[in-house]
Parts: C-alpha cells; sequence; structure tokens
C-alpha cells in the first residue's frame, strides 16, 4: 500500500481518463495507492477540494492559502480553523515560504504563513509547509510562532540536508517529489540517502512534477510508485519496505487521517 502525501487533484486533466476523476483514482488504485491527500491552495476553491475528499473514500483535503497565491482572499485564523473542523480535513496548507519565485517586498507572505502556523497550534493539526529560498524564515517562523506546539511536513523538498535535518529536530517529517528521479537532483538524492527512512514521506504533486519517465508529461496519483522506487534505489531498500514505512509514516504525522481511515475501514 501507498500514499500520495501531497497532491492537487481538482488542477487534473482528465481528458486521459474520459473527464473522469474516479478513473484516475481507479490507476491509482491499481497500482496499490490507497490514500490520497488533495492540497487545498486558496479559499476560493477550497469547498471544490473538501467536496473531493467528501466524495471519495481513499481522499482527504487540507485547508490552506499558498505562499504564491497572490490573488486569493487573505484567510484569517477563524476560516482555517472551521473549515479544519472537517472530518476529512487533515491539515493545514499548503502554506510557507517562497522567496525564489516570490517577487517584491514578501512580507504579505509571511503574514499568511504566521496565521497558519497559529490556526494549526490551535486546531492541533499539521503543517503542510511549501519552502523555496527561504530556510532561515521557515525554520525561525515555525520554532517562534509554533513554539514547539506545531509539526508537519516540509513538501516537494528541495533544500539542503541542513534545512532536513533542522526541520525533523522540529518534529516534521520530510517529503519527496519527483525531483528526486530528474537527472540533475543529485544533492536531493543525498539528502534521501541521509534521511531516515521513518521520517520520510512520498508524493506526486499532481499535476506538476512528473516522475521520470513520465517527466513532461502531466502527473497522476498513479505515479507516486515511481517516486518510492526511486527513494528504495537511493536506500537499498525494497518497493514493498518503503512503502509500508511511508504509509506508516503519513499515519502518524496526518493522525486525523488514520481515525477516518478506520471509520470507514479502508484496507490496505
Ligand atoms: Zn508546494
Ligand atoms: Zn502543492
Amino acid at each position: 500500500m501507498l500514499v500520495d502525501s501531497h497532491c492537487h487533484l481538482d488542477k487534473l486533466d482528465l481528458s486521459a481518463h474520459g473527464g473522469d476523476l474516479e478513473a484516475a483514482l481507479q490507476a491509482a488504485y491499481d497500482r496499490h495507492i490507497r490514500h490520497i491527500l488533495c492540497i487545498g491552495i486558496n479559499l476560493e476553491n477550497i469547498d471544490q477540494v473538501v467536496a473531493l475528499a467528501e466524495r471519495h473514500a481513499p481522499v482527504f483535503a487540507s485547508v490552506g492559502v499558498h505562499p504564491l497565491y497572490r490573488e486569493s482572499r487573505e484567510p484569517t485564523q477563524e476560516d482555517l480553523l472551521s473549515i479544519a473542523r472537517h472530518p476529512k480535513v487533515v491539515a493545514i496548507g499548503e502554506t510557507g515560504l517562497d522567496y525564489f519565485y516570490g517577487e517584491g517586498d514578501l512580507q504579505w507572505q509571511r503574514d499568511r504563513f504566521h496565521i497558519h502556523i497559529e490556526a494549526a497550534r490551535q486546531c492541533r493539526l499539521p503543517l503542510i509547509i511549501h519552502t523555496r529560498g527561504a530556510k532561515e524564515d521557515t525554520l525561525r517562523d515555525l520554532r517562534e510562532i509554533g513554539q514547539g506546539e506545531v509539526n508537519g511536513v516540509l513538501h516537494c523538498f528541495t533544500e539542503d540536508l541542513d534545512m532536513a535535518k533542522q526541520a525533523l529536530d522540529l518534529g516534521f517529517m520530510i517529503s519527496i517529489s519527483g525531483i528526486v528521479t530528474f537527472r540533475n537532483a543529485t544533492e536531493l538524492r543525498d539528502v534521501v540517502k541521509a534521511l531516515p527512512l521513518d521520517r520520510l514521506l512520498v508524493e506526486t504533486d499532481a499535476p506538476w512534477l512528473a516522475p521520470v519517465p513520465h517527466r513532461g508529461k502531466q502527473n497522476e496519483p498513479q505515479y507516486v510508485v515511481e517516486v518510492a522506487e526511486k527513494v528504495a534505489q537511493i536506500k537499498g531498500l525494497s518497493l514493498d519496505e518503503v512503502a509500508r514505512v511511508t504509509t506508516e509514516n503519513f499515519f502518524t504525522v496526518f493522525a486525523k487521517a488514520r481515525l477516518n481511515a478506520d471509520q470507514v475501514g479502508v484496507q490496505g
């Protein structure tokens, strides 16, 4: 059993599946993917993301406003908390800081990030962090505003080993995307090699960042298998072992998802 710990099902172009999301989910199921976390990136379409999770048993949702999504209405803590009460909403995010693609004065990004950290502290749900070129500020904000009371995942990790280790010390897990299969991702592969498997997750970030050999095409949850295979190869483990441990890790950090999966009796 595998979990795609981060994707955007609402952004998939479903033409390859006859316009049917159920067919894309079945393709993932056929490759042993049993759970999928569909990530919220703005308040304008959060109802759609939550509805997807309601309609499809294997799908969970998160609520947040992406650090590069400038057009969104700014979320208040109460916005996030009220949506987070939904039984299938298992995390706050994605949120974070992106100084690589962000432009100009980015104080608004930090203000937005702080609201998410405060909300996660309040409702005790994990944070899904997007971080690019903002190592010091991301870690400091998690430390100072989180006050040791937040954890979660650094998703689609592409930063250095030192940042990964500091995040582990803060209680976070590191999620690996299809980037790990890219030819020039040597540093990321070294990070994967150095980190303990029991702190790693795998994700697609679909529809973006399809792993080799699908690179350049649309990404889909089913391709999390290729990500897990690469992690297994780097660590000299079997795919089964990586699948088992990363699934366990997923339910450790997203504990509300475990509760929910137990209730609906979704089996591996
Ligand atoms: Zn992201
Ligand atoms: Zn994302």
